[in-house]
């Protein structure tokens, strides 16, 4: 198998050095003594490389939870369990319409308890969350404003590529919308249509008005440019916690919204940080994440 890294000893109790060898399937998931993972039967790389003490197996390939992520990742990235998988069959209706003018959505109708994870506008562009995202096989979508995203187009692709992610439009510039005329809302939401269909191959279906600001001759344009649904939210991620547009509680169907954002707007979070913490609080209220565009 093409791929399998060396692992030299002692490399693996760094944690963070074994977030490139996951996913090629060659991790050691029994080190640390914790017994766990093994039974799969030995990979010929750790047959070769592994200083097993006399008696232990050697490490085998890691075993693989329903969601195809190794258990040893959930941990690493500070996650006390592994995400639930979505529903094979999700509960839905079909929401987007062939024709006519787009839907405006903050939530989708299901009963699954599952919440759709939003990233927007592009700024941060940090390696550590295209690891996060690969090992945990987030689906995430991504929302890209051109200013800001558009200097490293190339990260978000590899975002897009690692997990289960898809890309999707948030204007070239930030505007508010609701200040623009309809020829001017159009610009902004046609041009990163065209932006993001040649630099990602596909053209986005969906877009995100900038602070949700939004009016009709924005619903107007956005369908002229090919977009079938304005995508809004009902959480906010913040650095440690969410804003919740009712009680406080997630409900089946939400969208959360976060953002692409580094230690500097974080108070020295990180964007990884930031994601464990929002992925605890979907596994604590009994959710899991699942593709937005899968709903729709
Ligand atoms: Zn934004």
């Amino acid at each position: 198998m093409s791929g399998v890294r060396v692992r030299r000893p002692g490399l693996w109790v760094a944690g963070a050095v074994a977030a490139g060898v996951l996913a090629v399937g060659a991790s050691g998931c029994s080190g640390g003594g914790s017994g766990e993972g093994v039974g799969e039967g030995p990979s010929k790389a750790a047959n070769r490389e592994a200083p097993t003490a006399p008696g232990n197996p050697a490490p085998a390939a890691p075993r693989l939870d329903p969601r195809g992520v190794p258990a040893e990742a959930y941990t690493r990235w500070g996650l006390a369990k592994p995400l639930a998988p979505a529903p094979a069959s999700p509960d839905r209706t079909p929401v987007l319409k062939p024709s006519g003018p787009p839907v405006v959505l903050d939530r989708v109708k299901t009963n699954d308890k599952v919440v759709f994870l939003t990233y927007d506008d592009g700024a941060e562009k940090d390696p550590e969350f295209v690891k996060m995202v690969g090992d945990l096989k987030l689906p995430i979508s991504m929302f890209l404003t051109h200013s800001v995203a558009g200097s490293d187009y190339g990260h978000f692709k590899k975002l897009r590529d690692a997990g289960n992610g898809t890309i999707q439009n948030h204007t070239t510039g930030h505007a508010n919308l609701r200040t623009l005329p309809y020829e001017a809302q159009r610009k902004q939401i046609c041009d990163q249509q065209d932006r993001l269909a040649a630099h990602f191959g596909a053209r986005p279906t969906l877009f995100r008005p900038p602070y949700g600001n939004y009016n009709d001759a924005t619903v107007r344009a956005a369908g002229t440019c090919g977009v079938k649904a304005l995508v809004l939210w009902r959480e906010s991620m913040q650095i440690h916690n969410m804003q919740y547009a009712e009680g406080k509680r997630l409900k089946p169907g939400d969208i959360v919204l976060a953002h692409f954002r580094g230690p500097a707007e974080l108070k020295g979070s990180t964007i990884t940080e930031m994601t464990t913490r929002m992925l605890r609080r979907i596994q604590d209220q009994g959710f899991t994440v699942a593709r937005l565009e899968d709903y729709l």
